[in-house]
Formats: structure tokens, C-alpha cells, sequence
């Protein structure tokens, strides 16, 4: 049957056929959103045994590509998982799946798992990494709190300590940073900060953070245990082009307390500031020059074409 022309279609249905034909891409091959299935004896499902990446869309360009597949195949490696496939060909199939489900600004979340197993942790009794791509319409923080900012609070559960499971891997056991958002989300805050060992400010459950002061930019450096955000990085790179300082270095909560301007940096939030940590008030309590001129400059470039 011809699709009717979009507009000759009223624009709540069109969204609503365009959600219900959405497909999802596993191994290559395309499934109706609610077909796409994966073995329960996954070791993905049975024991978080994975990686994966979130990624935005921007006009149907994945945006900083190379920098996410780069991170895929860096975090497979650390957890000695091949991905059985070549990386320009996943690049293909993820933009290939955006243009499919008519995706122009999205999110994807790539997902590569060891495959189906035995009933046992031994990851040399699994076979076939399943290699999934979700290409879906992005819901960001609503946007009142990007004009206003956000409030978090710093949560007890620490971040995985390095030599247990590095933050710099992109697993598919998020649990560490799940008890920390549910923290977050019993004391009325959708993102919490999380402390490293040393009890040094590492990042938070699915963002990394920045602070500004006296006009300078700083936020943790990697071996703070982090994961190394993309965001973050094309972050560090717009403020230094903006002529302003950028500090990795520990910071502790004091730091944060008593900081100018306070953001997050994630692909999903891009930057977003923050204006009460732990019920202290952040500089101005509300959000500042700098954060501004930084979300500014990232959306800019986002919206720029620029990949
Ligand atoms: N830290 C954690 C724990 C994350 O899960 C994420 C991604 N959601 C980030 C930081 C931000 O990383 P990126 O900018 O690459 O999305």
C-alpha cells in the first residue's frame, strides 16, 4: 500500500505510525520493535556480560561516531569480548537503522552482549555476541530544568572502585550506578552525585561533572574513575577554543559546595546546569555565565553538522 503523504496526515498520528513501525537491528537483521528478541541464556541478561553505547543523532549523523565505536571496542577489549563485526559496517548499520525509522534528532543505544551460554559464568561456554542497535526518539530532562537547573544530591554508594570493575568501562552492569540513582530518586532528585573511594567527586550516575570558578573550568580527571564521556571531552575542547582554562584535577564535595556555576555533560543531557548540590545553594542559584555560553556552544556545534 502507498503511504499517504505526511501532510495529509494529522501530526499526532503521524508520530504515532512513526513510533509503531519503529525497527531494531540485531546482528545486522531487522525486527519490529516488539519481535526483537535475544535468548534468555544471554549471558547479557544472565550476567550484565556486555558493553554498549548511548549515542545521539543529530539530522540522521550520529555525532562524535568514531569517538563512541572507539569506546565500544576499547570497553570489549578490557572485559575480552570480540565484536564479531568491522566497525565500518556497524557505523553503516546505525545510520542505516536512523534512516530506516525516520530518525533525524534521536538517540541510539548500541549493545553488544556475549551471547547465548550455559547456566554459569565461564564466558567460553557462550557462542554469537549479539550485536543490537535501538534507534528511538530521544526524551531529554524537561527542559525546565535546563532553564533553571537541576538540584542533585550526593549518594553513599560509592562509584565502582577501578580495580573492581573500571568505570571506564561501558558494561552492561550498570547496578552501581542504578543504587546511586534510586538514592538520587528517594530524595526527590533525578541525578545524584557519586564519591570514589578516596571520597574524592567522581561523577554522576549517568552524566560527568564540571564546575566554574573564578572564571576556570574543572572537572575530575579519569583516574578519579570515570567513564570518559564524549561529551565531556567535545566540552573540554569548546571551552578551551572559548579561551578559558580547563582543570582535571580531584575535587572534593567543598569544592562542589562552594563552586561559581556547576553543569553536567552526558549524550543523552548535553549540557545541563546544576544549582543546589546536597540543599547547598551553587554560586547564584541559578545557572551561570559560563554553563550557559558552554550549552550554548555545544548545541551550535551539534546543530551545525558537524559528526
Ligand atoms: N558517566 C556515566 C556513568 C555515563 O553512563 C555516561 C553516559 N550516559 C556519561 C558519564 C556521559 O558520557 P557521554 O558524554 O559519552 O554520553
Amino acid at each position: 500500500m502507498k503511504m499517504p503523504l505526511r501532510a495529509s496526515i494529522p501530526h499526532s498520528e503521524f508520530q504515532l505510525r512513526i513510533r509503531m513501525s519503529l525497527k531494531v537491528s540485531i546482528n545486522g537483521e531487522l525486527f519490529d520493535k516488539d519481535d526483537a528478541k535475544i535468548s534468555v541464556y544471554d549471558h547479557g541478561l544472565l550476567y550484565g556480560d556486555g558493553v554498549f553505547e548511548g549515542m545521539r543523532s543529530y539530522g540522521g549523523r550520529i555525532f562524535r561516531l568514531e569517538e563512541h565505536l572507539t569506546r565500544l571496542w576499547n570497553s570489549a577489549k578490557a572485559i575480552w569480548l570480540e565484536i564479531p563485526i568491522a566497525r565500518d559496517v556497524l557505523g553503516r548499520h546505525i545510520h542505516d537503522l536512523l534512516k530506516t525509522n525516520g530518525i533525524q534528532d534521536g538517540y541510539v543505544r548500541l549493545v553488544v552482549t556475549r551471547g547465548a551460554g550455559t547456566l554459569g559464568l565461564d564466558p567460553n561456554r557462550t557462542s554469537n555476541p549479539q550485536i543490537i542497535i535501538i534507534a528511538d526518539h530521544i526524551s531529554l530532562y524537561p527542559q525546565e530544568y535546563y532553564e533553571n537547573g537541576l538540584e542533585i544530591i550526593t549518594a553513599s554508594t560509592i562509584r565502582n572502585h577501578s580495580a573492581a570493575l573500571s568505570p571506564r568501562i561501558k558494561s552492561l552492569n550498570y547496578l552501581n550506578n542504578i543504587l546511586a540513582k534510586i538514592e538520587g530518586l528517594h530524595g526527590g532528585c533525578i541525578e545524584a552525585l557519586m564519591l570514589n573511594h578516596k571520597g574524592e567527586v567522581a561523577e554522576c550516575t549517568g552524566d560527568n561533572i564540571f564546575i566554574v570558578r573564578a572564571g576556570d573550568v574543572i572537572t575530575p580527571p579519569l583516574d578519579a574513575g570515570i567513564l570518559d564521556g564524549i561529551t565531556r571531552q567535545t566540552v573540554i575542547i569548546l571551552a578551551r577554543e572559548e579561551g578559558l582554562t580547563v582543570y582535571e584535577h580531584a575535587m572534593t564535595k567543598y569544592d562542589i559546595y562552594t563552586a561559581d556555576e556547576c553543569f553536567l555533560t552526558g549524550s543523552a543531557a548535553e549540557v545541563i546546569p546544576v544549582v543546589k548540590v546536597d540543599d547547598r545553594v551553587i554560586g547564584a542559584g541559578k545557572p551561570g555565565p559560563v554553563t550557559k555560553d558552554l550549552t550554548r556552544l555545544f548545541r551550535e556545534l551539534t546543530r551545525s553538522g558537524v559528526v
